[in-house]
């Protein structure tokens, strides 16, 4: 074959090999997205219960039981955004909840009945929330971008409670927590 026409031979094949690799658009994006939090959260119901667990504040636990039953609605609001895609409601491995949850549980155990507990308790439970609050941010913003109004206002409601949530911590980190922990210590000294 003359090398032009070798040449003309080529591209034709990459251009096929182009059209049949479907191009990874918005959409795509916005459902992967959305089966990495539809992980997370799952991740979350099993993690909020032992967080509870293990707090000594009542107002930390009201808090984390309050949150638990959000999470429950915020997971059938996913659901429902699967089902507007017409796709299964499935997750997908997220490392960061994986890496942000591991480190809570590593606070469990090493600051087990210590004073300061509750409080490593609460930075634990405000890093899950601003992973959320940035992957729901993101969420709304895409199905807006994508024409998808009814997911976005779901969206915009969960990112509601997380912020909500966030601010609850944020609360309960000044006004009582960490300062418990100080007046426990010294006390105990
Ligand atoms: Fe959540
Ligand atoms: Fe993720
Ligand atoms: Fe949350």
């Amino acid at each position: 074959m003359a090398k032009r026409a070798k040449k003309r031979a080529n591209k034709r094949k990459t251009a096929t090999r182009r059209a049949r690799q479907a191009p990874k658009l918005l959409s795509d994006l916005f459902l992967e997205t959305l089966k990495d939090i539809y992980f997370a959260e799952n991740k979350i119901l099993k993690t909020l219960p032992k967080m509870a667990k293990a707090a000594h504040s009542k107002d930390l636990v009201a808090a984390f039981n309050k949150h638990l039953r959000e999470t429950q609605g915020q997971v059938r609001r996913l659901e429902q955004i699967f089902k507007m895609l017409g796709k299964p409601a499935r997750g997908k491995p997220c490392e960061a909840i994986n890496g942000i949850t591991d480190e809570g549980a590593e606070i469990m155990k090493d600051f087990k009945n210590a004073p300061a507990l509750d409080a490593g308790l609460l930075a634990a439970a405000q890093a899950v929330e601003h992973y959320e609050i940035s992957r729901y941010g993101t969420l709304r913003t895409w199905a807006e971008e994508l024409g998808m109004p009814d997911a976005a206002r779901l969206l915009q409601e969960t990112l509601d409670e997380e912020e909500a949530t966030d601010h609850t911590l944020t609360e309960l980190a000044t006004s009582v927590i960490n300062l418990e922990a100080e007046e426990e210590y010294r006390a105990a000294a």
